[in-house]
């Protein structure tokens, strides 16, 4: 279904749309896409997408509907919203296949979903991640929710933007596993940037404790390529002074969304909340535009400076 003449509609032209569009027009895919704001729909055009004067526009006879857009509410806006953002269910062809990218959560991702079905549309929650870089350069990782059907049909559009591609279970299970990967995610980085300072505290090079740790039981991820001290890993953000990478603000958005998701299902997790409150703090105090790894400054800060 989703071969080269398929025709696709692209809702949210931003730093993730923007890219994720362009690769499917260098792939030979039909993109038409719409943003609200003027800019993002200019260097859409840029990249040889053809420009929509609103989102049910674009949608008129797209076989794929692909949303990128900030939050739960702007997909509901975008959905059946009135105005030149809004209205998608209803301008679609019956079948078309919605898929939607944005992160946003479980209980939304659901509820999209049972609209998309409402109104004779089929669907699958697709959230990404890899950041801006992994969307320019089609190597993002997509978790996906929905039916094996929908999924094959997905496949080839998902395969030209992302390099990993995973079927996670039904509808909302994409967003149930971006949520959980991302609550690790923003503990671990805590985690490994206290151990950091405590080291510095007791007399340890940083060199010293990633060379043991990163070959010991607390590899992971935050500590071999994201790690938050310079040095040891020369392509992390702690190199380029936090430039993201990851932006705090993201990383709050996300902690927010697994706590809601804890608050649903009712999951005792002390340190994902913590870390919830911690990035958002740090994202309302300066954090938000530069990397989460940033955290470890906050944790300096708040012991009162290195020995
Ligand atoms: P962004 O703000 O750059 O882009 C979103 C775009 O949606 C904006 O250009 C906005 O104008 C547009 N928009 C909003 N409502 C619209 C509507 N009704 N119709 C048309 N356009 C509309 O955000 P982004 O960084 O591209 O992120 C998009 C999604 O991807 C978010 O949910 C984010 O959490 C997720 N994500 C982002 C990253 C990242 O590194 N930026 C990584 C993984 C996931």
């Amino acid at each position: 279904m989703a071969g080269r003449d398929a025709k696709v509609a692209f809702i949210g032209l931003g730093h993730m749309g923007g890219p994720m569009a362009a690769n499917l027009v260098a792939a030979g895919y039909p993109v038409t896409g719409f943003d609200v704001v003027p800019a993002a729909l200019a260097a859409a055009h840029t990249a040889g997408v053809v420009v929509a004067s609103s989102a049910s526009g674009a949608a008129l006879g797209a076989d794929v509907i692909i949303t990128m857009l900030p939050a739960g509410k702007h997909v509901f806006a975008a959905f059946e919203g009135e105005g030149p953002g809004g209205g998608l269910l209803a301008a679609a062809k019956p079948g078309a296949l919605f898929l939607e990218c944005s992160t946003i959560s479980v209980e939304d991702a659901r509820t999209a979903h049972e609209m998309v079905v409402a109104s004779g549309h089929r669907g699958l929650d697709a959230p990404v991640s890899g950041g801006v870089v992994g969307a320019e350069a089609g190597t993002l990782t997509f978790m996906v929710g929905g039916s094996e059907e929908d999924f094959a049909a997905a496949g080839p559009i998902l395969e030209v933007m992302g390099r990993r591609i995973v079927l996670c279970g039904g509808p909302g299970s994409g967003q149930a596993a971006k949520v959980c990967n991302n609550m690790i995610l923003g503990v671990s980085m805590i985690a490994v940037s206290e151990a950091f300072v405590l080291g510095e505290k007791l007399g340890l090079s940083h060199q010293a404790l990633f060379d043991v740790a990163a070959n010991a039981s607390g590899q992971c991820w935050s500590l071999t390529t994201n790690c938050p001290v310079p040095g040891p890993v020369p392509t992390s953000p702690a190199n380029r002074d936090y430039q993201p990478g990851f932006a705090g603000a993201l990383m709050a958005k996300d902690l927010g969304l697994a706590v809601e998701a804890l608050n649903a299902t009712g999951v005792d997790a002390v340190l994902g909340r913590a870390a919830e409150e911690i990035y958002r703090e740090f994202a309302l105090g300066g954090g938000a535009g530069t990397d989460f790894s940033g955290i470890i400054n906050t944790i300096r800060d708040a012991t009162g400076g290195v020995d």
